[in-house]
């Protein structure tokens, strides 16, 4: 694995860029996607500089799905979401954009999510702000 610590969101990670913030741990950290596929659309990272799935141990890739489970209960909740999709691309190949593992959380259906492109079109800061507020209140 070749880690890029320059990019986006090592910079987030670092405090060097800005997110909408959702939750955070010793872990990971959940912020809103500037360029949602759906309302709700929560990115889930781990602290761990990994590229993909494959590039962290097994027991920092149990930490970051507890912290998705988590983030994913409280975006259903945020959105009335009847449903959760959860993605994850591994690999330029695959349509990764940022080499930095992340887990997509999506109050969302499969199909619908086809109608939307991927990383296409920056959204509202005022709209991603209400949104993280909304997650974070059901975060508790
Ligand atoms: P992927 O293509 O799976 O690597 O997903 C990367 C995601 O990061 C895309 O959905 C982008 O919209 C999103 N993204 C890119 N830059 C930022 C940023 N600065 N803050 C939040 N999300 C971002």
């Amino acid at each position: 694995m070749n880690y890029d610590n320059q990019n986006i969101f090592a910079k987030i990670l670092r405090g060097e860029l800005p997110c909408q913030k959702v939750y955070e741990d010793d872990h990971s950290l959940a912020f809103m996607d500037i360029m949602p596929q759906a309302d709700g659309h929560t990115l889930v990272i781990p602290k761990y500089p990994a590229v993909t799935l494959l590039d962290i141990p097994a027991d920092q890739l149990a930490a970051l799905m507890a912290s998705t489970q988590k983030v994913a209960a409280a975006v259903k909740k945020a959105f009335a979401a009847p449903g959760i999709v959860l993605f994850q691309l591994s690999g330029a190949e695959a349509g990764q954009t940022v080499p930095h593992l992340h887990f997509h959380v999506l109050p969302s259906s499969l199909r619908t999510l086809m109608t939307r492109a991927h990383a296409a079109q920056m959204e509202d800061q005022a709209k991603l702000a209400e949104f993280a507020a909304r997650i974070r209140a059901a975060l508790g």
